[in-house]
């Protein structure tokens, strides 16, 4: 059975073209990019040239990225090193009630450790109101950090409006942009950001391997103590191979980004168009504009997500839902919840996210079975019955 892969936004495949550029550095160019040897001089040369694709595509300075093992550390590095660094100058952070984990979850230390947080709430469509953020910050605000996209429903937030607020009231501003980098333009200056987060597995590259950007003058904790790379901010051996795959892959999407975009587009409106008119009960989540071009995420009234996956995966079609129901805890995902879907909704939602080799009749095949499927587990389903 041939396997459709709609799930690129829990993770991509990495690109052939990318693994291929990554080759060489695990054998001929292993050296230690800290030594003085030309084995340590074609590997630093190798992070040098990733480090200039990586700022040149985000409109950023090569000093200005701190290469990391991800999305997650780049999150933690920058709301744990702004909130160490400024502890003088004040303990509040800003973040929304949307983020991923990798940000609310160091928020939620921190606030064991003294910090107050405010989780700003979000509309229907999980868009952050800008004067919200302003009406939340406080003399003691050090910190804003609100996601360029969001990784369940697509909602692209208005960046650029908070950053102008933050550059007002002199705050750094952090944004997790792991959703859109590789995907939209990501631009630092027009974002008006100072920190942002990236990892290259969203955008075709090798897993384990992100960078955070980092504002000229911005002042941040170390990520981790240890040896003097990456000016001494993070200590720990370059993971060499990543970040010339990493850089690769950003070069592929410069190339790429905006046809693949558009296509992406064309298929997630046909999904958008297409099932309400197959399925009865089901409802966009998220914006219908203002969203990634390769995210649809819908509520399917009546059954619950984790049947839906089940039937799909059965047909060869992988994708996800929005509630991260595991066997130990049956919470719905707190997104859903705060765009204001009842607990009972949050449990039926479908997420399918497109990419690189998503092909047209994936999504004919798609449209062509889910209608069924939807329909036997409704026919089974007691909440269905009491309709
Ligand atoms: C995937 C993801 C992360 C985590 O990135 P990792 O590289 O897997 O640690 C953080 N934020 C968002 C929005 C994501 O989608």
């Amino acid at each position: 059975m041939e396997r459709i892969y709609l799930d690129y936004a829990a993770t991509t495949p990495c690109d052939p073209r990318v693994s291929e550029a990554m080759q060489p550095y695990f054998f001929e160019k292993f050296g230690n990019p800290s030594s003085i040897h030309s084995f340590g001089q074609e590997a630093k040369k190798g992070i040098e040239d990733a480090r200039e694709i990586t700022s040149g595509f985000l409109g950023a300075k090569p000093e200005e990225i701190v290469f990391t093992s991800g999305g997650t550390e780049s999150n933690n590095s920058a709301i744990k090193g702004v909130a160490y660094a400024l502890n003088s100058k004040g303990n509040h952070i800003v973040t929304s009630s949307i983020e991923h984990h990798a940000v609310t979850e160091p928020a939620k230390f921190l606030e064991k450790h003294g910090f107050k947080v405010t989780f700003v709430k979000v509309d229907k469509y999980g868009l952050v109101d800008p004067q919200d953020i302003k009406k939340a910050i406080t003399d003691k605000t050090i910190l804003i950090s609100v996601m360029h996209a969001n990784n369940e429903i697509g909602t692209i937030e208005p960046i650029s409006e908070i950053g102008r607020i933050a550059r007002e009231k002199d705050i750094y501003f952090h944004t997790d942009a792991v959703q859109t980098v590789g995907h939209i333009p990501v631009d630092v200056n027009e974002l008006g950001v100072d920190l942002l987060s990236l990892s290259a597995h969203k955008f075709y590259g090798p897993k384990g391997v992100g960078a955070l950007y980092i504002r000229k003058g911005t002042r941040l904790e170390r990520f981790l103590h240890g040896g003097g790379q990456e000016r001494s901010r993070r200590g720990s051996t370059h993971n060499t191979p990543g970040i010339v795959g990493m850089g690769r892959a950003l070069e592929l999407c410069k190339e790429k980004m905006r046809e693949e975009a558009q296509f992406q587009t064309r298929l997630r409106d046909r999904l958008i168009k297409e099932l309400p008119e197959k399925i009865p009960d089901i409802y966009l989540n998220g914006h219908p504009q203002k969203r990634l071009p390769n995210n649809v995420n819908f509520s399917i009234k009546y059954i619950e997500g984790e049947s839906i996956l089940l039937n799909l995966d059965m047909l060869g079609i992988a994708a996800s839902t929005g509630s991260a129901c595991t066997s130990e805890s049956l919470e719905p995902s707190q997104v859903l919840l705060a765009i204001g879907l009842s607990h009972e909704i949050a449990h039926g939602s479908l997420r399918l996210t497109l990419g690189r080799w998503t092909k047209e009749e994936d999504i004919d095949y798609l449209l062509e079975h889910l209608p069924a499927i939807v329909q036997n587990l409704r026919a089974m389903s007691p909440l269905y019955e009491k309709k």
